[in-house]
């Protein structure tokens, strides 16, 4: 008895185009994962993606919350993968445990977001999508989905309606639902700045930055006059406007896997004084992937 065959994947047979379904191409879906929410995983089974087609793929950071989250993860993986019927399957799912340190931050809302908190926390999740990302992305993958773990709500047919415009690298408007206590009605308001056009401001603060410096988008002490595609999303113009980006969020953000197989991952570093997604928008810039956004295509962020 030989050694087993070698296997062979002709990746010019891995197609990647704006009919996905019809083309029966393989999507990863990749979610860091700090904490769990059934909401997230029932907007996931509701993806109405062929889910033979879709590998999903999680890491989690190996601390009270992550073991927690993890626990709740597998057993909802359980449900589906052992007892649902046929069509709610996926075709494989894979979770790692970090093999760092989580941020020393806690995960509420409120401190996650202070600026002085960004950097580490970023570098951490840059890490995370990178060893998520490299540990998963397979020979037949053609698209990478990220989305986020606290991301509750979403078109049922995102991955079709995101890959439809043929963009290397896109990304939908998360926006996040509230009760408004003046008009006690709910509304929403836009919840992830990353994604953004760049302005003579910020070029010029990050020219005149040390080499580790980073510039991050959403604070006041640090205005960079970005053009910010939160604030695109417009009624009037219509659902699938993409507009051409220079950051972008990862909250749900589709990612031809050539795109990742050129080498464009999430910077842990100063990246042009650009960090983890918006370090990746300029890395696949710079490797001649324009990223895009699409202002009036919304997803919803949890709210804690
Ligand atoms: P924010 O929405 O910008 O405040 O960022 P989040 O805290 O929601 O982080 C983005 C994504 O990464 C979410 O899916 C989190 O669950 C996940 N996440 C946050 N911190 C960590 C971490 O330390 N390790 C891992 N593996 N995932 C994390
Ligand atoms: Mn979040």
């Amino acid at each position: 008895q030989g050694p087993p065959p070698v296997t062979r994947y002709d990746l010019n047979k891995v197609t990647v185009t704006a009919d996905p379904i019809k083309n029966q191409e393989h999507i990863l879906i990749l979610t860091p994962m700090a904490r769990f929410y059934q909401e997230y995983w029932d907007n996931l089974l509701r993806l109405s993606y062929p889910h033979e087609l879709i590998t999903l793929g999680f890491i989690l950071p190996k601390t009270k919350e992550g073991n927690q989250a993890t626990a709740a993860l597998q057993q909802q993986i359980q449900k589906i993968q052992n007892h649902g019927a046929e069509k709610d399957r996926f075709k494989s799912i894979i979770i790692l445990r970090q093999d760092f340190d989580p941020a020393v931050v806690s995960q509420d809302e409120s401190e996650r977001h202070k600026l002085g908190n960004q950097k580490a926390r970023r570098e951490v999740m840059a890490k995370a999508r990178n060893s998520l990302l490299f540990t998963t992305l397979g020979p037949s993958t053609s698209w990478v989905l990220w989305l986020d773990a606290d991301i509750v709500e979403s078109p049922p047919t995102l991955i079709q309606d995101l890959a439809s415009h043929d963009k290397p690298v896109i990304v939908a408007n998360c926006y996040q639902k509230y009760y408004d206590p003046e008009t006690k009605k709910m509304a929403e308001r836009p919840y992830d700045f990353n994604s953004w056009q760049d302005s003579e401001t910020a070029l010029k603060l990050a020219e005149q930055m040390g080499p580790d410096d980073i510039l991050l988008e959403g604070y006041a002490e640090l205005a960079t006059y970005r053009t910010l595609m939160a604030y695109m999303s417009n009624p009037g113009s219509p659902k699938d406007l993409a507009v051409p980006l220079d950051g972008v969020g990862s909250t749900a953000l589709l990612v031809k896997a050539d795109v990742h197989r050129d080498g464009a991952m999430f910077p842990a570093f100063s990246f042009y004084h650009l960090i983890e997604s918006e370090g990746f928008a300029k890395m696949a810039k710079r490797l001649g992937w324009q990223p895009y956004g699409l202002p009036n295509y919304k997803v919803y962020h949890y709210n804690e």
